[in-house]
């Protein structure tokens, strides 16, 4: 007994005791602020060298639901655009994910957009379905990550199940291929009402670097509703984590 405890105390503690304040390190990119002097001339810049065109060029916004968060607009103007560790990025409206110059407020869900429903089934135990339409397997690595030791979604009620019919709702990753869009549609119809659907990562919110490809089928995605959008590429666990939870109202 007394050797099992001495492993115990030189483990420490794994878990993480608060979700929404975990710090993490400064190299971690989250919320992105841009000056509000940021000139025309360094906005086009910045927007010929994103990969991924999340940069407006009238206005220098960047679109986080598009931003592969590669830092390169950083590099290039550092005293204009940086990227803080602020991880609690999720939102439940599209427009939400877009910062523009001179914005450095928290991005929180539009409480008045969250389905009543939701909250009144799902705030005690969620069950999540996850579909991967086209991933490469890193969102889906963090979002597995989520129910790890250190993590502990499941301590919420909240967890992955193997089927949809044991689900509340789904949660999307990759940029949603043809392949996968019947599979899909097929596991979100086996889902009982009310469900939710959650995006998870650049590639399921706008198809990020394979947006343009003929080898997508978004349709999913633009004719159903989307409770949550949680951007990252791949995703942070804690973002995922605290979006989960502001939608389902837990403190
Ligand atoms: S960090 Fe985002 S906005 Fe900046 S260049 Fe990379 S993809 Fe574009």
């Amino acid at each position: 007994m007394l050797k099992e405890i001495t492993i115990l105390r030189s483990h420490g503690r794994q878990y993480v005791k608060n979700l929404r304040t975990q710090p993490v390190s400064d190299l971690f990119r989250g919320r992105p602020i841009i000056s509000g002097n940021i000139s025309d001339e360094d906005i086009n810049g910045v927007a010929a060298i994103c990969p991924v065109n999340a940069i407006d060029k009238k206005s220098g916004s960047i679109d986080m639901g598009r931003c592969a968060f590669c830092k390169e607009c950083s590099f290039m103007q550092p005293e204009r655009i940086r990227f803080t560790n602020d991880y609690r990025i999720a939102a439940n409206s599209r427009e939400a994910l877009i910062i523009h110059p001179g914005d450095d407020n928290p991005v929180r869900l539009d409480e008045a957009k969250i389905r009543r429903e939701v909250r009144k089934l799902f705030k005690g135990a969620l069950k999540l379905r996850e579909v991967s339409a086209g991933g490469d397997n890193s969102c889906e690595m963090e979002l597995t990550a989520t129910g790890n030791v250190n993590f502990d979604f499941g301590r919420f009620g909240i967890e992955f199940v193997a089927s949809p019919r044991h689900a509340d709702g789904i949660v999307i990753t990759g940029p949603v291929t043809e392949n996968m869009e019947e599979a899909l549609n097929i596991c979100y119809n086996a889902i009982p009402t009310p469900k939710i659907i959650i995006l998870a990562g650049t590639d399921a919110i706008s198809g990020g670097i394979f947006e343009e490809s003929p080898a997508l089928n978004r349709k999913f995605i633009n004719e159903n509703h989307i409770d949550l959008y949680v951007p990252g590429n791949p995703i942070h666990p804690l973002t995922f984590i605290n979006g989960v939870m502001d939608l389902l109202g837990i403190k």
